[in-house]
C-alpha cells in the first residue's frame, strides 16, 4: 500500500448537492444522477478517497500502481462507450464532455482509466459505437468475453 498523497485525502468526503447515488435498475445496479445542468468542459465534481495499490469493485485507477477507493460518488459512475463525462486523475475532478441536463445519469468510459477491470462485463449503454464487451485498456477480453463477442459477431 502506497502512502496517500496529501492532495487526494485532504478533502473531507462531503455530500455534493448536485449529485445523487441512485439504484438505476437490477441489471445496472447503482449509478450517479445529476440534479444540475453542466456545460461541456465544466467541473462536475471534485473527489477524494483512499489511495492504495488495491483494485476493488468501486476503485478507480490513478496511475500505473495506484487506485482510489472509498469515494463518495465516482466509484458508482456507470460505464458508457460514448460517455457524458471523463475523470481527470491528475486534478481529481469529474469533467463534463458535453452539456449534461438535470436528471441525467453520469457516465465515464471505464477503459479510459482502468488497465484491468475488477470485473469485465457486457455493455448495454445503447451508444452507436458501443464496444459490446468492456474490459480494461491493458487486458484482453476474458473467456466469457470472447464467447460473448463470438456470439454477438455471429448475429
Ligand atoms: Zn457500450
Amino acid at each position: 500500500m502506497t502512502s496517500a498523497p496529501e492532495w487526494a485525502t485532504a478533502q473531507q468526503l462531503q455530500d455534493d448537492e448536485a449529485l445523487d447515488v441512485v439504484r438505476l435498475d437490477d441489471s445496472r445496479g447503482l449509478g450517479v444522477r445529476t440534479r444540475q445542468a453542466f456545460a461541456a468542459g465544466a467541473v462536475v465534481h471534485r473527489f477524494a478517497g483512499i489511495v492504495s495499490g488495491d483494485i476493488c469493485q468501486h476503485s478507480l485507477q490513478i496511475d500505473a500502481s495506484r487506485h482510489i477507493s472509498g469515494t463518495r460518488y465516482i466509484g458508482y459512475l456507470s460505464h458508457g462507450c460514448d460517455p457524458n463525462c471523463r475523470l481527470d486523475m491528475v486534478g481529481f475532478v469529474l469533467v463534463a464532455l458535453r452539456a449534461v441536463a438535470p436528471g441525467e445519469v453520469l457516465t465515464v468510459d471505464y477503459a479510459d482509466t482502468e488497465d484491468r477491470l475488477h470485473r469485465q462485463f457486457a455493455c448495454c449503454c445503447g451508444a452507436a459505437a458501443c464496444r459490446g464487451w468492456i474490459h480494461g485498456r491493458r487486458e484482453a477480453p476474458n473467456p466469457e468475453g470472447l464467447a460473448w463477442l463470438a456470439e454477438h459477431d455471429a448475429r
